[in-house]
């Protein structure tokens, strides 16, 4: 049998399967992980400020007009992907019953795009925009109006902040408990598209109790060999052929 069919092999004998997606996933649609060599950030050498500062909460408080602009940029970007072929099939198998939950380190929205319905987002989303004073909430398009460059709320007047986890931040309470309660639950879990040395990922991993853990990602992670599988290819490639593998076997 070779690692793909083993691959479909567990999709089909596991029923409660959790996906945990790092950045890997996005730049599949073309969003740069910004730490990356190539990432958005790294292009704009003329700034006198890192990448990590840029998103950092003191400098949200402190240069607003510098945050929103590259913000909206980079939110702008995010707003044009559209899902690939790891979302759709995730989509799918949850549609099939098997996939309990996607939880994800990206604020891209995309999953739902692709029509999941459990993402459990650790780091927020772009689709969502928060007036800081009454709670209001804006989308996207509301908000990238809005932004001139610092968008303040048409009803009260408040700054409007993204519904992301910036830097010094820290993750909704909420939503980590839910992805945990996910993770420990789960009897498949498939890792794609991040290296698992960022907090919160190496952790979490560590809830899992299930006897099935498949990693897809490019290079090796601390984790490869306490896997049941590891794949180096796209995770959209490893997710789509997995799937048509187990629907063929049906
Ligand atoms: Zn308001």
């Amino acid at each position: 049998m070779t690692p793909i069919e083993r691959f479909a092999e567990l999709l089909r004998t596991h029923r409660r399967i959790v996906f945990f997606g790092g950045a890997g996933v996005s730049t599949e649609s073309n969003i740069p992980d910004f730490r990356g060599k190539d990432g958005l950030y790294r292009q704009k050498t003329d700034l006198p400020w890192s990448p990590e500062e840029m998103l950092s909460h003191h400098f949200y408080a402190e240069h607003p007009v510098e945050f929103y602009t590259l913000y909206k940029e980079r939110e702008g970007m995010m707003l044009r992907a559209q899902p690939n072929r790891a979302h759709y099939a995730l989509a799918e198998l949850e549609r099939m019953g098997r996939l309990s939950a996607v939880v994800t380190q990206n604020i891209d929205g995309l999953h739902q795009k692709a029509g999941s319905r459990n993402v459990l987002e650790l780091h927020g989303s772009v689709l969502r925009n928060i007036c800081q004073k009454c709670g209001r909430e804006y989308g996207m398009e509301d908000f990238l109006a809005l932004c001139a460059p610092v968008p303040h709320c048409p009803k009260c007047g408040g700054v409007i902040k993204p519904d992301v986890v910036l830097y010094e931040e820290s993750l909704d309470g909420f939503t980590i408990q839910c992805a945990l309660d996910e993770i420990s639950h789960a009897d498949m879990l498939i890792i794609g598209g991040t290296s698992l040395v960022v907090y919160p990922a190496a952790g979490f991993i560590n809830e899992f109790r299930g006897d099935a853990l498949v990693l897809i990602n490019r290079d090796p992670t601390p984790r490869d060999a306490s896997c049941t599988l590891v794949f180096r290819e796209s995770v959209g490639e490893v997710l789509e052929e997995g799937l048509r593998l187990l629907k063929a076997a049906r």
